[in-house]
């Protein structure tokens, strides 16, 4: 058996007025993040974690913001693809752990939404998929509530 694991890190802007779209799902608050696609910086994350632990670059590679097709698209999109390039390597996905790094709002209360999402759109097990949120103590571009940032890994398996 092979055991391969990766690592991803995404961080997007915040900007008043925008939607904040995180795990997939749609959180209410005054800041929004900025960026080419949905700005969904979980997923990014999770795919750049999946995209390494294959040896398969990263999602700027295979979805480059320079492109109309990419423009506003659901991550979860991105996310689906993302296991359609992995499965094609013959591996499996053990896990996902994450972080997502974010200053205000609370968002523990949205976690068991994000991981079915997340589960929906991969295929992967709920159990096998760990979100967790943090904040900085108001330290840092997070804590001044200027941006937010995910960190995920990834590990796969072939048998
Ligand atoms: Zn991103």
């Amino acid at each position: 058996m092979k055991i391969k694991t990766g690592i991803g890190y995404d961080v997007h802007q915040l900007k008043e007025g925008l939607p904040l779209r995180i795990g997939g799902v749609d959180i209410p608050h005054n800041l929004g993040a900025l960026g080419h696609s949905d700005a969904d910086v979980l997923l990014h994350a999770i795919c750049d974690a999946l995209l390494g632990a294959a040896g398969l670059r990263d999602i700027g590679f295979h979805f480059p913001d320079t492109k109309a097709e990419y423009k506003g698209i659901n991550s979860l999109l991105l996310l689906q693809e993302t296991v359609r390039i992995i499965k094609e390597t013959g591996y499996e996905i053990s896990n996902i752990d994450s972080t997502v790094v974010l200053q205000r709002p609370k968002i523990g209360g949205h976690i068991p939404s994000m991981v079915e999402a997340i589960s929906m759109a991969s295929g992967i097990n709920a159990q096998d998929i760990n979100v967790k949120a943090t904040t900085t103590e108001h330290l840092g571009f997070a804590g001044r509530e200027e941006g937010v940032a995910a960190y995920a890994v990834a590990t796969l398996i072939k048998p």
